[in-house]
Order: C-alpha cells, then sequence, then structure tokens
C-alpha cells in the first residue's frame, strides 16, 4: 500500500510572492503543498486530515532560491590569509596546493557545510562544480557530496568537472590534479548510471562540466558535449570571468572565449556559464539567440576584483541569467539571497539607482535560476510546480520599518539571512532557522577540524606559509 499523500498548510502568510507567469503576490494568503508539489495558493484554505500548520503571519512566502554555481570543496578554504587579496590566477595557483589534500571525507563535510548554508539561506536546488580529482585520493568526491546532498534534504545538480591540462603543459593546475579525457569520460559515465534522474521533480540531476578555458584541452570540452547530448544531460564551466582569461585565450586559441565556446560546440540552451564578465554586445547577443544560459556571481567578481558583468544587457537581451554563490573561497559564503542583493547593489554601481530593482533580482534567484538549470518545476509558487518554499521572518528588528513593500525589504532591509523555515521537495529541512536533518555543532567542529589539518599538510609538503599576509593593499 502507498503511504498516505503528506500535507502542509502554509497558513496567512503576510505576503506570498510567487514568481510564477504573471509575477503574482497575494497578501495575506495560504499556501497548500500536497506530497511534493504546490497545491493550491488563497485565503483561508481548509486543510487536508493530518496536515501539518505552519503559522506563517508576518512572514514571506518565496519560491526558494536555486544556485547556479559552486565549488563546495573550497568552503574549507575561505578566507585564507595568504590570498585574501589575490587576483584569480594567483589565488587558484596557491590554493590548488591546499586542494590537492582533498579526499571523499574532506568533499563531505566541505558539502555539508556549504549545503547546510545554503539551505540556512533560504536555497531549496544547488548546483556544484567539482573539477578537482586529486590522483591520491580515490576519485569518489562526487559521491561524497552526493552522500551530504542527501542527508540534508537539498535538490543537487552535481557537475562531473574535471582539468586535463597541468603546470607541465602550459596550464595552472599541478600535474597530479589533472586527468586524461578516458578517466572523465568513464566516471562521468558511471556517475550518469548511478544517480542521474532526469524526470520533472527529480532531487539529483548531473551535468559535465571542464573548468575552464585555462584548464582543458579542446577535445575534452567536444567530448563531454557530446557525452552530454546523448544523455540529454547539460553542460556548465566558468567562461570570461577575468581579463587575464580573455588574453590566454587570444593567446592559446587566436580568439575570444566566447569563439572558442562557440568552436568547440559550446553554445546552446542545454549550456550555462559561470561570470561572463567579460562579453561584448555582439557575444550577448550570441547568448541570447543560442538560449545559452548565464550564473552571475557578484560576490566572487567583487571579491577577485574581476569585473562587472553585464547583467541587465543581458536581461535586456533575454539571455537566461541565474544567481551562484561560486566556491566559498572566492566569496567566503555560501548566502545566494545575499548575492540577490550583492546584484542589486553591484549594477547600480555603474548603471546608477534605476539600473535593476529588487524583484528582478529576486527573480534572477529563483525563477532564473530554474530555468538556467533547466528545472522547470522550480523556482516560482503556482500549482503543480515543485513544492520547494521558504519562509522569512519579518517581525525581526532588522526589518522594522520596511513593511511598506515585504518583498523588497528582504534586499533592502534585514540584519540575517537565516530563514525561518525551508521546505525542499515537501519535507521541511530548516524550522525556525535550523537544519532539521543535521547537527550544525557537529558540522562546524568537523569543518574546523579538516581545514586546519588540510593547512597543515600543505604547509609540511611545500614549505608555503598560507597563514602569512604577504601581499598587502598598495
Ligand atoms: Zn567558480
Amino acid at each position: 500500500m502507498n503511504a498516505p499523500t503528506k500535507h502542509i498548510l502554509i497558513r496567512n502568510a503576510r505576503c506570498v510572492a510567487t514568481f510564477d507567469d504573471n509575477s503574482a503576490e497575494f497578501p495575506n494568503s495560504d499556501v497548500l503543498i500536497s506530497g511534493n508539489r504546490i497545491h493550491s495558493i488563497g485565503r483561508d484554505l481548509a486543510a487536508p486530515e493530518g496536515a501539518t500548520i505552519i503559522d506563517a503571519s508576518g512572514k514571506l512566502c518565496l519560491p526558494g532560491f536555486v544556485n547556479c554555481h559552486h565549488h563546495l570543496f573550497q568552503t574549507l578554504t575561505r578566507g585564507v590569509p595568504l590570498v585574501q587579496n589575490a587576483e584569480l590566477f594567483e589565488w587558484l595557483t596557491n590554493l590548488y596546493e591546499i586542494w590537492r589534500e582533498i579526499t571523499p571525507e574532506v568533499v563531505h563535510v566541505a558539502a555539508l557545510v556549504g549545503l547546510g548554508e545554503l539551505l540556512l539561506t533560504g536555497c531549496t536546488t544547488s548546483s556544484d562544480h567539482l573539477y578537482l580529482f586529486p590522483r591520491a585520493s580515490d576519485g569518489r568526491l562526487i559521491d561524497a557530496e552526493i552522500r551530504a546532498a542527501r542527508e540534508l534534504g537539498i535538490r543537487f545538480h552535481p557537475t562531473r568537472g574535471c582539468m586535463t591540462r597541468g603546470k607541465s603543459r602550459g596550464g595552472l593546475p599541478p600535474d597530479d590534479v589533472v586527468q586524461t579525457d578516458e578517466e572523465i569520460l568513464a566516471d562521468a559515465e558511471r556517475l550518469i548510471a548511478a544517480y542521474h534522474d532526469p524526470s520533472p521533480d527529480s532531487m539529483l540531476r548531473i551535468a559535465l562540466a571542464p573548468c575552464s578555458p585555462f584548464s582543458v584541452d579542446e577535445s575534452t570540452m567536444t567530448e563531454l558535449a557530446a557525452l552530454a547530448r546523448r544523455h540529454g544531460l547539460r553542460l556548465h564551466t566558468h567562461l570570461a570571468e577575468t581579463r587575464d582569461e580573455n588574453a590566454y585565450c587570444e593567446e592559446m586559441y587566436g580568439m575570444r572565449p566566447v569563439d572558442w565556446a562557440e568552436k568547440v560546440g559550446w553554445l546552446g540552451p542545454d549550456v550555462w556559464f559561470a561570470h561572463a564578465v567579460h562579453i561584448s554586445p555582439e557575444e550577448i547577443a550570441r547568448f541570447a539567440e543560442s538560449g545559452t544560459g548565464v550564473s552571475h556571481c557578484p560576490a566572487s567578481n567583487m571579491r577577485l576584483g574581476s569585473g562587472i558583468a553585464p547583467v541587465p544587457a543581458m536581461l535586456k537581451a533575454g539571455v537566461p541569467v541565474g544567481l551562484g554563490v561560486d566556491g566559498s573561497a572566492s566569496n567566503d559564503t555560501s548566502d545566494l539571497w545575499g548575492e540577490a542583493r550583492n546584484a542589486m547593489l553591484l549594477h547600480r554601481v555603474e548603471g546608477g539607482a534605476a539600473a535593476i530593482d529588487a524583484r528582478t533580482c529576486l527573480r534572477m534567484a529563483t525563477r532564473g535560476g530554474a530555468a538556467v538549470l533547466g528545472h522547470e518545476l522550480a523556482g516560482r509558487i503556482a500549482p503543480g510546480s515543485l513544492a520547494d518554499v521558504i519562509l522569512i521572518d519579518l517581525e525581526k528588528i532588522g526589518f522594522a520599518g520596511a513593511a511598506h513593500d515585504p518583498v523588497a525589504a528582504i534586499l533592502f532591509a534585514g540584519d540575517s539571512h537565516i530563514v525561518d523555515t525551508n521546505i525542499v521537495n515537501g519535507e521541511i529541512v530548516v524550522e525556525n532557522g535550523r537544519l532539521t536533518r543535521a547537527l550544525e555543532e557537529h558540522i562546524v567542529r568537523t569543518a574546523n577540524e579538516t581545514a586546519a589539518e588540510m593547512v597543515k599538510t600543505a604547509t609540511k609538503k611545500t614549505g608555503i606559509d598560507f597563514l602569512s599576509f604577504p601581499k598587502q593593499p598598495s
């Protein structure tokens, strides 16, 4: 006999902001969840027998946020002193020396930290980009982060990343963290068979994701694209993140990153790029025409001084744009809600106060991200959509005085990004601002011990003092 359908009635939310096709917002309304789908939205909805009832008075109800770009393994190297003021290439070459130490156990605890923080700050779906597979590890690193995602209950889109061009062949990474095309393709096939679920309410979809133009060969790009298209998977990579990368592509390939992506078959509705900071109006038009998506990562771009991505122009042209926290070592948080605020502020620096508004940024964080990941039933609250819903308590001192517009309030005001409630696939995974399925104190303790151990080992092997501050602002 099938288990009876579980119901959750969210009662009397201050406002339900749906981000549906009409951008409807319902003040003082209820949301009924049946199983893993939204059943209905309205006033005074009847509670089905046995329903869990959540009193949402004073709370804003939103679709959960969608994170389109991350490197969970970097969570344990947040704010490393040696590279606090370094730009991307210098930042990478130093941190590779610590990341060489990652193992399935390290990835598991790093993923618990990153995914736990994402859930607490309102994310219900996250992708991840794991591209570094040290020879010394057993290679089962994606499996370890999938285990963490399942333990916490987040909808997960891990991408099988890779690097093939080590230092000895003109790339940036050490040779012992790169792999051959054959090794990568075989492991990708293994992961697809073991985990990929293409169904509309999938909790786990695999995508394929070579690291960047400066760390893989052209053959890796074309072979992975062919494999992805055989299985109906999405493709992801970093592109046009920094001026250094554009210069590298001009020198190595004789063309700009977007031209190179097109040459290797990487423009299309099944592709999304992280960053796209240094792209021209003509390249934006090619993204729009091909349906190529972008994950905008404002905190990372500010943190590494990479530049300002032309997001308002991309949105105007019709490019699918979502938001990404990027790795926790280039942002130092896994807070997608914070990224929506950062996006709003960053584009005003360049384009003035009317360059972008709060709802546009929240739409990128929800519906926009769901479109970029191809999860069509996520990112909105509408009958039949996935029951991925968050509640934010507006009756906190940080929101006092901002009740004129309870939706925009969460980007303009607030002193914390911890949500009250997070529901993923019809399951409550954050309640009263705490994870329901894991002990946060245990995760924190294990993460700090593991992080200290990795730095110690890397220092012993390389002689580099990662805890020193050699580069001061001039
Ligand atoms: Zn990244």
